[in-house]
């Protein structure tokens, strides 16, 4: 058995990892976006069948792409499947609108969808002599841990992929399920650091929101439309601060999707009341007018690549503040103003005059997090993906010292695995 990353090895974004054995499987086909360029994973071969973790774009943004030549299953839960749609079609336009090429249309997304195998959790499927199933990851609605179970004469073997995931409790999530593993492929991107605490991190969360509304500035919240908005609308109407926030983005339609499938989250009607609460930006005329007032916005996008949140940060008054939500990927917009002070808008520098406080509000697993689902995950080899280049590296060293066999391979790279 043979495993060939074709992305997302010592990097974060364009995840792309595929067994090959007596069938061949690509976990996640995602994309890269930094600096507004996109950075595809290496061309797959042919495969026979496509398993997705979850609708973010760093796994699910070139899994269209597969279709411009192969017709293969893609599996995955129907969350996943709605959620990645928005996001492919939203791809698709602002292409479109950039007078960018892409590298898939609407044909090949529908033969994506028309191909879709619909996974429900903990129901394995079985695909020759391998079987698939998938667990809650905890990260985002329809999220899915993976195991492949390859069975034959000599020996069972159980490949896990993780994809993102997260071990503690979100408000809208319960924690990743433990699944046992012979060979865990795991995703690094909080290796080597730990999460602020939880409860002490919304606290100040909200105590600065309060502080900034107090003072007749806006608290710009940027969220990723899946997953962060609908917690920090959860958040905020736990918080009592719902009728001073507006929804704006993606993140509308996404809310909507993820209300439609209650099963992939823990709590809907804390969903279903932040929905409820929060005032729904309708139009683009709407956003100066919200600015006049204290407010509190939350919208896309999350590392401020684009989306409303940019039209926003430009017009914000002087006592407003900018709140980043989470993991701020190199070279993108929320990176460069959290080290720089500035975001680049069309090409031109901005200066941005207020505060900017970024929260860990992250859906991925801490240091201890990660070690805690080894342990219990129980494999013999260990292959760290899903993380900056250094931290992968150390972790997958920790990892060797305790006794396991582990990896942390780069984009390119290939580990072939004893049968
Ligand atoms: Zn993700
Ligand atoms: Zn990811």
């Amino acid at each position: 058995m043979k495993l060939h990353f074709y992305g997302g090895a010592s990097e974060v974004g364009r995840s792309a990892i595929m067994v090959r054995d007596e069938r061949s499987f690509v976990f996640d086909y995602g994309i890269k976006i930094e600096d507004n360029q996109m950075d595809y994973p290496i061309k797959v071969p042919n495969v026979d069948a496509v398993l997705l973790s979850h609708a973010h774009l760093d796994h699910s943004g070139s899994v269209p792409v597969i279709y411009t030549e192969q017709s293969v299953p893609t599996f995955g839960t129907e969350g996943t499947l709605m959620l990645s749609d928005l996001l492919l079609e939203d791809a698709l336009s602002i292409a479109k609108k950039e007078h960018r090429h892409p590298r898939f249309h609407k044909k090949q997304l529908g033969t994506m969808v028309n191909r879709y195998v619909r996974m429900q959790y903990e129901k394995p499927y079985g695909f020759g002599n391998y079987s698939i199933s998938m667990y809650d990851a905890g990260h985002i609605c329809g999220s899915a841990i993976t195991l492949v179970e390859r069975h034959n004469a000599k020996e069972n073997r159980r490949i896990v992929y993780t994809g993102d995931f997260k071990v503690q409790h979100q408000y809208l999530h319960s924690g990743a399920k433990k699944v046992k593993s012979d060979v865990l492929i795991i995703e690094s991107t909080y290796a080597g650091r730990e999460h602020a605490n939880r409860s002490q991190l919304i606290n100040s969360f909200i105590e600065m929101i309060k502080e900034t509304l107090d003072n007749g500035g806006t608290a710009l919240v940027p969220a990723f439309a899946i997953g962060r908005s609908q917690e920090i609308i959860a958040m905020l109407y736990k918080h009592g601060l719902i009728e001073y926030a507006y929804l704006d983005g993606m993140a509308k339609e996404a809310t909507k999707i993820i209300m439609k499938h209650p099963d992939a989250i823990s709590d809907k009607e804390l969903l279903n009341n932040a929905a409820e609460g929060i005032n729904w930006v309708e139009d683009r005329t709407q956003r100066r007018r919200i600015l006049e007032e204290p407010s509190i916005v939350v919208t896309t996008a999350g590392m401020l690549n684009g989306g409303p949140a940019i039209e926003y940060i430009k017009h914000m008054n002087s006592d407003s503040q900018v709140f980043l939500t989470g993991y701020q990927v190199e070279g993108t917009n929320g990176r460069t103003l959290l080290e720089k002070g500035y975001i680049v808008d069309n090409g031109n520098r901005i200066k941005v005059g207020v505060p900017v406080t970024k929260f860990d509000f992250s859906a991925h697993a801490g240091d201890a997090d990660l070690h805690e689902y080894i342990r219990a995950s129980a494999p013999n080899t260990v292959i760290c993906v899903h993380g900056e280049a250094e931290a992968t590296r150390e972790f997958a060293a920790g990892l060797r010292n305790e006794g396991f066999e582990a990896y942390a391979p780069k984009v390119g790279d290939t580990i072939e695995l004893a049968d």
